[in-house]
């Protein structure tokens, strides 16, 4: 069996003329889902440095199906990648519900974790997760590329705990806000 087939969110079996597969809805949304991010470009200081080098051929992004867009209306993650000084918290918060839904935010760096080196600063945000919810935070003063394809990796494993059609509908946490994402049953 090829590789795609292997790892098919599903039950892979050989028929007449091909292959069929049996799998929940859930699972093959999710599949979809979270191999096709695409996040918007955005970047706000030095981490975002590192992050173009995530993209870059050294690291190759692309072949995790991250591939950047430069219109939030066709993305669905947003990378906060550098300091958020409070002149950019609302361009950020409006950039942010210009994106559909679902849409997930990773903090890269202290910066935008906590507000990093700049954490007493007047004119920083102490954190973009005060202004916009945030799905993955990662660690570092800048982290490495390697760092940001880890945390993408962990928003991968949270995508495919969504659930979609638990029931026909939403699960309570999902009431809450489409980003929340509900427990297995
Ligand atoms: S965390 Fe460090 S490297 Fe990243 S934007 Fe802040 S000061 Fe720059």
């Amino acid at each position: 069996m090829s590789i795609i087939l292997d790892n098919l969110p599903g039950v892979v079996g050989s028929l007449p003329g091909g292959s069929g597969v049996i799998a929940k809805a859930d699972d093959m949304i999710n599949w979809a889902r979270k191999s096709s991010l695409w996040p918007m470009t955005f970047g706000l200081a030095c981490c975002a440095i590192e992050m173009m080098g995530a993209y870059a051929s050294r690291f190759d992004f692309d072949r995790m199906g991250v591939i950047p867009r430069p219109s939030p209306r066709q993305a669905d993650l947003i990378i906060i990648a550098g300091t958020v000084v409070k002149k950019m918290a609302d361009p950020i918060i409006q950039v942010y519900k210009q994106m559909p839904e679902p849409r997930f935010v990773i903090s890269y760096g202290s910066c935008s974790n906590c507000g990093g080196p700049y954490y007493d600063s007047y004119s920083v945000v102490k954190g973009v997760d005060k202004i916009i919810p945030v799905d993955i935070y990662v660690a570092g003063c800048p982290p490495r590329p390697e760092a940001l394809q880890f945390g993408l990796l962990q928003l991968q494993k949270k995508i495919e705990q969504m659930q979609m059609s638990r029931g026909g509908g939403a699960s309570p946490q999902q009431l809450k806000g489409s980003r929340d994402i509900g427990t297995a049953v």
